[in-house]
C-alpha cells in the first residue's frame, strides 16, 4: 500500500474546533498511525463570508490540546503550522482554468440578482435549487475575454446523463444521477475557490490516500469524484463517518450539549478522556474494553468496523469516563493539572495532599473547587447556620488532643458523651463549621491537613 495520508480540514467558521470534528480528527489520526502514515491539518479558509476571527487559532489550540499533531512535511514549518488554503489561491485558479481548457468547466456571468430570481422560481415550482445552465453554452474564447473585464465565476460542467458512483469504505457503493448534480461553482468571483475545488485539488496535491469525514459530505462527494475524473487523477478512498447525536438522537447541537472543544477544556475534562470517549462512539474495542488509550486504539482499530448507526454523545458517560481518567492520573501530575486549571490559584503542595481525599468524588477538574476550596480559603458562607453548642463541644475536644485521625475521633466521642449529645451531630456541626458545607471529603483526614491552629480558628469563627 502507498503511504497512508489522512487529513482533517476544518474551516475557521465557528468559535472553536467542533467536537464532531475532533472525533473525525481522532479517527484520521489513528488510521494514519496504524499504517505508519501521516496525518495532515489543513485550514479551509476560503469562505470569507463565514470567517470567524480567532477561530483558526482556537481550532489549532484545541487540536494541540488533544495531542492530534500535524505531520511534518516539506513545506510545513512545524507540528502546528498547517496548510492554509487562503495561501494557495494561485494553485486553485490554475486548476480551474485547466478544466475550462478541457471543456469540463465554464465561465458564468449570471448576477446574484438573476440567480436569486431563478431560485425563487424554482422554489415556487417545487424544483430542486440548481443552476439552470444559462452560461453553459457561451463560447469559451469570448467568455475568456469577458472574464478579464466582468465579474464571473467558474462552474463545473456536470454531464447531463449517466450516474456518478463512488465506493465508501464503510457504506459500500453510493451512486448519484448526474442530472441531479448541480453545476457547482468552483472558483468564485473574488478568486477564492469553493470548498469543492479546494478540497479536491489539495487532497490530490497533498497525496491524501483516505478521506475520512462526516456523513454530511456524502452528497458533495459525486462532485469531487467528477473533478478527479476530469483532472485525470486517481481519487483517494472515501469513508463517511456517522454524525454524533444528542441523547434524543437529534444532531449534536449547542442547545443540548456543549459542542466546542474549548467548552470541554473549560469544564475540566482531560484530553485522554475525551479521545477515549470519542473512540467508543461508532467503534468497539475488539476486546470489549471501554477504557483504552489512543496508542491502544491505534493497535486495535479497523475502519471497516465503524458502525453507521447514530452514535449518541452522552455527556454523563463522558463525565464518568473523565473521573476514571482522573483516578488513573498520578497525583504528582494531577496536582499540576489542577494548579494550571485554576491558573495557579491554589498551592501545589497543598493540592497534592488533598487529592486522595477528593479524587473519588471528582469527575472533572472543575469539580475540585467545590470539593476542596475550603482547604485553601476559610469559608465565609455556610450552607446553614451552625449550632454553637455542638461546635463548642468539638472545639473543646480538639483543643487538647494529638493531631491525628484516631486521637481526634476518640476525643470528640468522649467529649460528646460527657455532654450527653450524639457524636454524629457533633461531627456534622464540625463539618459545617470547617467547610461551610454539609457534605464533603472525609472530615478527620481533612482536619489533619488543615492542622490544629487553623481548625480551632475556624471553629471560633463559624456562624
Ligand atoms: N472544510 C470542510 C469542513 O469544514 C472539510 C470537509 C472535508 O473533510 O472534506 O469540515
Amino acid at each position: 500500500m502507498n503511504t497512508v495520508r489522512t487529513r482533517i480540514a476544518p474551516s475557521p467558521t465557528g468559535q472553536d474546533l467542533h467536537i464532531g470534528n475532533a472525533y473525525t480528527a481522532l479517527i484520521n489520526y489513528v488510521f494514519a498511525k496504524k499504517y505508519g502514515g501521516e496525518f495532515v491539518i489543513r485550514i479551509e479558509d476560503t469562505d470569507k463570508t463565514r470567517f470567524v476571527e480567532g477561530s483558526e487559532e482556537r481550532i489549532l489550540a484545541s487540536l494541540a490540546w488533544l495531542g492530534l499533531r500535524h505531520a511534518e512535511g516539506p513545506d510545513i514549518g512545524g507540528p502546528f503550522n498547517p496548510y492554509r488554503q487562503s495561501e494557495r489561491l494561485e494553485v486553485y485558479k490554475k486548476y480551474a482554468e485547466e478544466l475550462i481548457e478541457k471543456g469540463h468547466a465554464y465561465y458564468c456571468f449570471c448576477t446574484s440578482d438573476r440567480l436569486a430570481a431563478m431560485r425563487k422560481d424554482q422554489e415556487a415550482n417545487h424544483e430542486a435549487p440548481m443552476y439552470d445552465g444559462r452560461c453553459r453554452e457561451l463560447k469559451t474564447q469570448s467568455s475568456k475575454l469577458n472574464a478579464q473585464k466582468e465579474p464571473c465565476v467558474i462552474r463545473l460542467r456536470v454531464p447531463d446523463e449517466g450516474v456518478t458512483v463512488f465506493h465508501d469504505e464503510i457504506r459500500g457503493d453510493i451512486s448519484f444521477e448526474n442530472k441531479l448534480i448541480d453545476d457547482q461553482v468552483l472558483l468564485k468571483s473574488d478568486g477564492y475557490p469553493t470548498y469543492h475545488l479546494g478540497v479536491v485539488v489539495d487532497d490530490h496535491l497533498m497525496k491524501i490516500s483516505h478521506i475520512i469525514r462526516g456523513e454530511e459530505w456524502i452528497s458533495s462527494t459525486p462532485k469531487h469524484v467528477l473533478l478527479y475524473q476530469f483532472f485525470g487523477w486517481k481519487p483517494p478512498l472515501f469513508a463517511h463517518m456517522p454524525l454524533l447525536r444528542n441523547p434524543d438522537k437529534s444532531k449534536l447541537s449547542k442547545r443540548k450539549n456543549p459542542v466546542w472543544v474549548g467548552d470541554y477544556i473549560n469544564k475540566g475534562f482531560l484530553p485522554e478522556a475525551i479521545l477515549n470517549y470519542l473512540a467508543t462512539m461508532a467503534w468497539m474495542h475488539p476486546d470489549g474494553k471501554e477504557i483504552f488509550s489512543v496508542l491502544e486504539m491505534v493497535g486495535a482499530f479497523n475502519l471497516l468496523a465503524i458502525q453507521t448507526t447514530a452514535p449518541i454523545f452522552d455527556i454523563e458517560k463522558l463525565r464518568w469516563m473523565n473521573g476514571e481518567y482522573l483516578r488513573k492520573t498520578q497525583s504528582s501530575k494531577l496536582k499540576v493539572q489542577i494548579f494550571d486549571f485554576y491558573n495557579g490559584k491554589y498551592d501545589q503542595n497543598l493540592i497534592e495532599r488533598t487529592i486522595p481525599l477528593v479524587i473519588e468524588r471528582m469527575k472533572t477538574l472543575a469539580e475540585y473547587r467545590s470539593l476542596a476550596e475550603f482547604f485553601f480559603i476559610r469559608p465565609e458562607e455556610f450552607e446553614r447556620p451552625v449550632d454553637k453548642k455542638l461546635v463548642g463541644i468539638a472545639s473543646k475536644a480538639l483543643e487538647s488532643t494529638e493531631w491525628n485521625h484516631d486521637a481526634m475521633e476518640a476525643a470528640i466521642r468522649l467529649e460528646t458523651e460527657k455532654a450527653g449529645m450524639k457524636a454524629k451531630d457533633v461531627f456534622m456541626e464540625l463539618r459545617v463549621a470547617i467547610t461551610g458545607k454539609t457534605v464533603g471529603p472525609p472530615l478527620l483526614e481533612s482536619l489533619e491537613i488543615l492542622g490544629k491552629e487553623d481548625t480551632l480558628i475556624r471553629l471560633s469563627l463559624a456562624k
